[in-house]
């Protein structure tokens, strides 16, 4: 059976997801709109021989080749990250902004209930992550480091743990979980975010 459509033109990159279909939230948005240029090419190839296309669908179709929108007024205004589905990144940022603020309202003396609260949130979480691979790599951390949820300061600080195995992964610089706090609760000491 020949490969559907776009495995044949899979650039690299791609991450194909559960439904063997590329996965824009596993992806990053290069090579997610090499697919979608290369797609604009195509639909752009038919809409020229089909004689019941719009002009303004052929328009639409050639400038996404080249990179544009039709309109210059919008694509001057145009932002990827306000008005499009997120890309591995952009989940990945908004993601994390949200662990690591949650974690640092986290109760500093949380109730029994509120910690099986919280394991059950992570690993839930975990399951559900829109970055399949991404999802599956935190799921076998979680595994040889549970959740530490006894009080704020453990959880703020396994989250930074956590969110540093990643970075050490994807080669970035390792966050100084000492200021775990400045980055997400306090704000820094000289009142600039104030
Ligand atoms: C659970 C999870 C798993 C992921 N797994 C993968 C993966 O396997 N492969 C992949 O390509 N991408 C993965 N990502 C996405 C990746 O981690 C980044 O979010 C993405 O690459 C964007 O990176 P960034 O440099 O903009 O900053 P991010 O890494 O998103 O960080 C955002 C901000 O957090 C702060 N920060 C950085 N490190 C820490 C830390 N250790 N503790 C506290 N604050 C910190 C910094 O101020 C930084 O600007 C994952 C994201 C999440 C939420």
């Amino acid at each position: 059976m020949p490969a559907p459509d776009h495995q044949e033109s899979l650039p690299p990159g791609m991450v194909l997801g559960p439904d063997g279909k590329p996965c824009r939230t596993c992806t990053d948005w290069k090579s997610w709109s090499k697919i979608g240029k290369a797609k604009a090419k195509k639909d752009s190839k038919e809409s020229a021989s089909s004689p019941s296309t719009s002009a303004s669908g052929a328009a639409m179709a050639a400038s996404a080749v080249a990179g544009s929108t039709p309109d210059a007024s919008a694509a001057s205004t145009f932002n990827y990250e306000n008005e499009c589905p997120p890309d591995k990144e952009i989940l990945g940022r908004a993601t994390w902004t949200f662990l690591h603020t949650m974690a640092a309202y986290y109760p500093e003396k949380p109730s029994a209930m509120e910690q099986t609260t919280m394991k059950s949130l992570l690993s839930s979480f975990s399951q559900f992550y829109p970055c399949g691979p991404c999802a599956e790599h935190l799921r076998e951390e979680m595994k040889v480091d549970p959740p530490k949820v006894e009080s704020r300061k453990e959880l703020a600080w396994w989250m930074c743990g956590m969110h540093n195995k990643v970075n050490d992964i994807l080669g970035k610089e390792s966050f100084d979980c000492n200021k775990v706090d400045e980055r997400w609760k306090d704000g820094p000491a000289d009142g600039r975010c104030d």
